[in-house]
């Protein structure tokens, strides 16, 4: 399945909450904020019917799915390399999708939205320990030190950006203002996703 092209509010209407898809429009200028944009997509809104258990399983896996802007195929494997590690499998998915660098680079302020890192990071905007790193599903691990080249510190959209940052960032994430650079100080629990999600409704779904 290729990459969602339309509306990403559309997503937003279809799972009924803001899934935070397109940065700054999503606080100041959201249609869900409105009466009028509650109702799912199309002309008659959400059905009221009750949602079945295979439709909440399938509609918290979308959402996820969603959030960190994933195709059917890449989360799929994900959920894969989650079952096979030790632990809880819904846990180790939420962390495996967490530690991406695109996500990371996002919770650290470096870029307004998922979608807005993934291209930060495609165009190799951002280091690693000192390394240029161009791939979005680059897996950061404790320790890592996150920033961006020298040259690219005076752009004054990052500069803005950054300035908000530091009363957003996780725990599990630290941030330096001054340096523009953040580190992983450990792997994220359960909890501290940047959206809400039953991993266990994801199980679930996998597992029928
Ligand atoms: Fe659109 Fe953002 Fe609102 Fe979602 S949260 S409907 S992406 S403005």
């Amino acid at each position: 399945m290729s990459r969602y092209l339309e509306s990403v509010c559309k997503l937003c209407r279809r799972e009924k909450e803001k899934l935070f898809l397109k940065g700054e429009r999503c606080v100041s200028n959201c249609a869900l904020d409105k009466k009028r944009g509650k109702n799912g997509p199309g002309q008659h809104g959400a059905s009221k019917s009750k949602m079945s258990d295979y439709a909440k399983h399938l509609r918290e896996k979308q959402k996820a799915r969603r959030v960190y802007g994933l195709t059917e195929q890449q989360f799929h494997h994900y959920y894969e390399v989650a079952e096979k590690m030790k632990g809880s499998t819904g846990d180790n998915l939420l962390r495996l999708l967490e530690l991406r660098l695109d996500n990371v680079v996002y919770r650290l302020g470096f870029a307004p939205s998922k979608k807005a890192a993934r291209q930060i990071v495609n165009h190799g905007n951002i280091l690693v320990n000192e390394k240029k790193i161009d791939v979005p599903r680059y897996q950061v691990k404790a320790g890592d030190i996150i920033t961006v080249p020298e040259k690219y510190k005076d752009n004054s959209i990052l500069k803005k950006l950054v300035e908000k940052t530091s009363s957003n960032v996780p725990a599990w994430l630290s941030f330096d203002k001054t340096k523009i650079s953040g580190t992983v100080i450990s792997e994220p629990l359960p909890g501290e996703t940047s959206h809400p999600i039953d991993s266990q409704l994801i199980v679930e779904y996998y597992s029928k």
